[in-house]
């Protein structure tokens, strides 16, 4: 998929607006527009990565900057004491809709296990 139609490339590239609240060099995150909970953050590349299954180990460092920067997300927003899970949906039977790799930060209330 090129970038154009991508729909987070172009969240990141602000061609399409965003609830954004968190940035670093290689990282955006955003508020989820279908929230399951009071906290629902996705946390992205700014880079075009279809999703977790095709990272590689050239990726480690942008793997990094995706959990670290989902760990400033869950403190900047106080569920990081109380408790959060981070969800990253890979293909068809996950209900993975969006093609570009996105962690998603959800806290701000007591969850159930397994997920549906
Ligand atoms: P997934 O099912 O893991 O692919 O998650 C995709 C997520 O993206 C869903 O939770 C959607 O609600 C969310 N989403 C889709 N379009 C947008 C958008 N324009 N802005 C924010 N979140 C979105
Ligand atoms: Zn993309």
């Amino acid at each position: 998929m090129n970038a154009e139609a991508c729909l987070f490339c172009r969240i990141v590239a602000g061609d399409l607006p965003a609830d954004i609240v968190h940035r670093t060099d290689h990282t955006i995150a955003f508020r989820d527009i279908n929230p399951q909970a009071p906290v629902h953050v996705l946390v992205i590349p700014r880079t075009h990565v279809e999703n977790a299954a095709a990272l590689t180990a050239e990726d480690a460092s942008l793997t990094a900057d995706l959990f670290v920067a989902a760990r400033q997300v869950a403190e900047l927003l106080g569920v990081a004491d109380s408790g959060f899970r981070l969800v990253l949906n890979v293909g068809d039977d996950a209900l993975n809709t969006v093609p570009h790799l996105h962690v998603h930060v959800i806290g701000g209330r007591r969850m159930d296990w397994p997920p549906g």
